[in-house]
């Protein structure tokens, strides 16, 4: 509790906030032209290279025109823990790899105030492709990424997932509920428990919620130290 509480301020410390420590007293309570991936569903999934290979050199959707490079995911394939995110901005267009930017670093102190190194999760995206200019994913091109998702998470197995911001958690869940009723409470996506949280670019637009966002990440690493059922 005390290590959690040193995390949490480290966090808070960096980013430079004032840490309201009341609020802690008081926690809240596919393009048809192509086929989908064939191993989805299947009984062994492959492994994440080769969902890499499958998914080549996209052009699925649209956002295939206007990308530098795919941002199929990094980090451990055996990882305990994936975080879902949204789709690649700019700075994870230009380099190819998820959150590096200023989402990105916020993402890392979030994985570090766990205990955890980037290196030991997986992170990953719901869409591969950055969308122009940053605007919100849209259906048909969530539909057409949405496979290759669910095949890295079928590879990875981890034991839970955090679903970062809305289109992670309307994607994996099927459920349009706002981001602010679902956060903070287990679901599950295919047999392994999943979080809703804040989107850390939101937590960077709204730094009073990251309260929040810090005790839904408590939940999940007591889940993973304790391993007892949520
Ligand atoms: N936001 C996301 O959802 N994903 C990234 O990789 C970067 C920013």
């Amino acid at each position: 509790m005390v290590q959690d509480l040193r995390r949490y301020l480290q966090w808070e410390v960096e980013q430079g906030r004032e840490v309201i420590l009341k609020a802690r007293a008081k926690p809240e309570p596919a393009s048809a032209a192509l086929p989908p991936p064939a191993d989805v569903g299947a009984k062994s999934p492959r492994t994440l290279q080769e969902i890499r290979k499958e998914l080549g050199d996209c052009q699925r959707c649209k956002l295939a025109k206007g990308r530098t490079k795919i941002v199929f995911g990094v980090g451990n394939p055996k990882a305990e823990l994936v975080f879902v995110g949204e789709g690649p901005g700019a700075e994870e267009d230009a380099q190819g790899l998820p959150f590096v930017g200023a989402a990105g670093q916020l993402l890392t102190k979030m994985i570090e105030a766990m205990g955890l190194r980037r290196e030991q999760v997986y992170i990953c995206n719901v869409v591969k492709c950055r969308p122009p200019g940053n605007r919100d994913p849209e259906p048909d091109e969530i539909e057409a990424c949405e496979p290759f998702l669910k095949a890295q998470l079928a590879s990875i197995r981890p034991k839970a997932i955090v679903a970062l911001g809305r289109f992670a958690v309307q994607t994996l869940l099927r459920d349009k509920t706002p981001i602010t009723r679902q956060r903070g409470r287990w679901r599950e996506f295919d047999g392994i428990q999943l979080m809703p949280t804040f989107h850390p670019a939101y937590l960077l637009r709204n730094p009073s919620e990251k309260r929040h966002a810090w005790s839904d990440l408590q939940q999940v690493m007591k889940f993973l130290q304790q391993g007892a059922p949520p």
